[in-house]
């Protein structure tokens, strides 16, 4: 089974939900969580997981042969990202850092004068604890192309299960409802929307759940904080019950959350209490 954890907002919780199911799911079956928050991966870091380098992640970029160029800035007509500079009767210059890799001046150059190369854009870490095999993407700083970090860690941690065997993936979406988002939901079986009692959060959560009825995979919301703003919490369940979505889980603000964050353990290891609240997610799920 594979379960998406996302929500839209960010800091509404998103990691440690996934994190604290991962170590549910993991006493009784074999558990991969893969952190696809590609620009500020942390699930390891909640874990107490020391991560290896696993591989890097690269991105195609065109490389220049001005023995061939005929300098007519066609390359530069057709890179939508602006990623090259064409002045009349001067070669192309090429900006390396926000071309995206679409390869559209490869084929509009009617020289044969572009070729492809590549560059390293994030690196794939695995690691384990708690019974959990991480499978985590990291964007190298100063590179845009998170979706494609997040494509390539959920094809990796595919290849890391051919011997991990693991019956649940856990994957750890970034905020917001763009393309690493997109990334993130595909081919899953549910997707557990975690919000907050906040205007912004069930805005946020609107879009998510649109995308979620959109790609037809099956959802429940989550609830975080529930009980820091019980009034703005009942408008939340209105709207799911207005939807036909399944509130699958409330949680309670408590400060052992925070002193779990600092001291890199999962919540539900800090209080019994907790761990019921996410036997109930996973029972909810299944129902
Ligand atoms: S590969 Fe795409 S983004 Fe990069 S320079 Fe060429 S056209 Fe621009
Ligand atoms: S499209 Fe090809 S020939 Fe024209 S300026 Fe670019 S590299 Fe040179």
């Amino acid at each position: 089974m594979k379960i998406a954890v996302t929500g839209g907002k960010g800091g509404v919780g998103k990691s440690m939900v996934a994190t604290s199911l991962a170590v549910e799911f993991a006493r009784n079956d074999k558990t991969i969580l893969i952190d696809a928050d590609a620009e500020c991966p942390n699930d390891h870091l909640l874990l107490s997981i020391k991560r290896k380098k696993y591989t890097f992640v690269y991105q195609p970029i065109p490389k220049w042969n001005f023995n061939k160029c005929v300098k007519c800035g066609k390359c530069a007509a057709v890179c939508k990202q602006n990623a090259i500079v064409f002045v009349k009767n001067k070669y192309p210059a090429f900006v390396k850092d926000i071309c995206i890799g679409c390869k559209a001046c490869i084929v509009a150059c009617p020289a044969g004068a572009i070729t492809a190369t590549k560059k390293v854009i994030g690196t794939i870490y695995t690691g384990r604890n708690y019974g959990i095999d991480l499978v985590s993407g990291e964007l190298k700083l100063g590179e845009l192309a998170s979706g494609e970090v997040v494509a390539e860690v959920r094809k990796y941690a595919e290849e890391i299960n051919q011997a991990v065997k693991a019956k649940i993936t856990i994957i750890d979406s970034s905020p917001g409802i763009g393309c690493p988002v997109i990334a993130s939901l595909v081919g899953t079986d549910y997707i557990v929307a975690v919000t907050e009692p906040t205007p912004s959060a069930l805005h946020d959560l609107k879009r998510v759940l649109y995308l979620a009825d959109h790609f037809g995979i099956g959802c429940g919301i989550v609830i975080n904080k529930f009980d820091l703003a019980k009034n703005f919490y009942k408008k939340i369940e209105k709207f799911a019950e207005e939807s036909k979505i399944a509130v699958i889980g409330k949680i309670p603000y408590r400060k052992d959350f925070v002193e779990a964050a600092i001291k890199m353990r999962p919540a539900l290891e800090m209080n019994p209490e907790h761990r019921g609240v996410f036997r109930k997610i996973i029972k909810e799920m299944k129902s």
